[in-house]
């Protein structure tokens, strides 16, 4: 994928989709031309700073340029996942976990989706995808969180008609589950942590999970933990092939 340049687009609408997480929609001309490459793609967002002001970096080698910004004009970073993409409607959806609704510590990308109105502008760069699942796959596992709740939505709107799908996903609880168009062959778990530790519930059933017959292909992306324990027990206990595997801490918990 050729180097891109971060592009400044305008919040549209702003949409609450769950208790615990928001839909904004994006729209500006260049996204007729936001290279998309998979179903995961990822979007980076450039955010206004602490003090408000949003400069962007304006050319291909965009990291270089937005580490050298002082501080006060540099713009906050953060990776999501493009949920829906409209070239022609010259729009794009990234759905924001709120994840400061329970305990109050929103990160800034939490905090600024909470906030955001129509008019506000932000940054964005795509930035590569990663779902690929190998021509012998025999049917597909997608694990995750809250954070990886758009990707996994995405992967089975787009999946190709005869695909088998066990998609296991760990929310908080009921409140936070979304509609999800899937093909027929999917079988859908959610698992509710509510007060209980993060990821214990998923791992837990993953553990006791029947895989159906021949190689699977395996999505897990969330909390960090969640990710790399997922992989273990896939490597270790099931003796899935690594290159059968794609695994990604999408984000890491502070809580010890
Ligand atoms: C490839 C990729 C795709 C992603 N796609 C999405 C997406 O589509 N939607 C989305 O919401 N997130 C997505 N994420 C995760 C997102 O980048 C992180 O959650 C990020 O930390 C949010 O930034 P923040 O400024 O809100 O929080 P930070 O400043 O990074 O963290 C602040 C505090 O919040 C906690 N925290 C951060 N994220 C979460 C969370 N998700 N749940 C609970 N607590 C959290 C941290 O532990 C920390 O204590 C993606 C990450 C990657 C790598």
């Amino acid at each position: 994928m050729p180097k891109q340049i971060p592009t400044l687009v305008t919040v549209t609408s702003v949409r609450s989709l769950t208790p615990r997480m928001v839909r904004v929609t994006l729209a500006g001309d260049e996204l007729r031309t936001f290279a998309y490459d998979g179903p995961d793609q990822l979007v980076r967002t450039f955010l206004p700073n602490a003090t408000g002001e949003l400069t962007l970096p304006v050319t291909t080698e965009w990291w270089p340029e937005l580490t050298a910004m002082p501080e006060a004009i540099r713009p906050i970073l953060r990776n999501y996942t493009v949920r829906r993409l409209d070239p022609v409607a010259a729009e794009l959806d990234i759905d924001f976990v709120l994840h400061g609704a329970d305990d109050g510590h929103a990160g800034p990308g939490s905090s600024w989706a909470e906030h955001a109105r129509p008019g506000d502008k932000i940054g964005v760069l795509s930035d590569g995808a990663e779902y690929r699942p190998p021509a012998d796959t025999a049917w597909q596992l997608l694990i995750g969180d809250e954070s990886a709740l758009p990707a996994v939505a995405a992967i089975l709107e787009q999946a190709p008609a005869g695909q088998s799908f066990v998609v296991l996903l760990e929310v908080a609880d009921e409140a936070d589950e979304l509609p999800l168009t899937m093909p027929p062959a999917t079988t859908l778990r959610w698992v509710h942590r509510g007060s209980g530790p993060r990821n214990a519930s998923a791992l837990a059933v993953l553990r006791d999970l029947e895989f159906p017959p021949g190689t699977p292909y395996v999505w897990a992306a969330g909390e960090s933990a969640l990710a790399t324990g997922v992989r273990r027990h896939l490597v270790n206990d099931r003796a899935v092939p690594k290159d059968h595997i794609y695994f990604c801490g999408y984000w890491r918990t502070s809580a010890t």
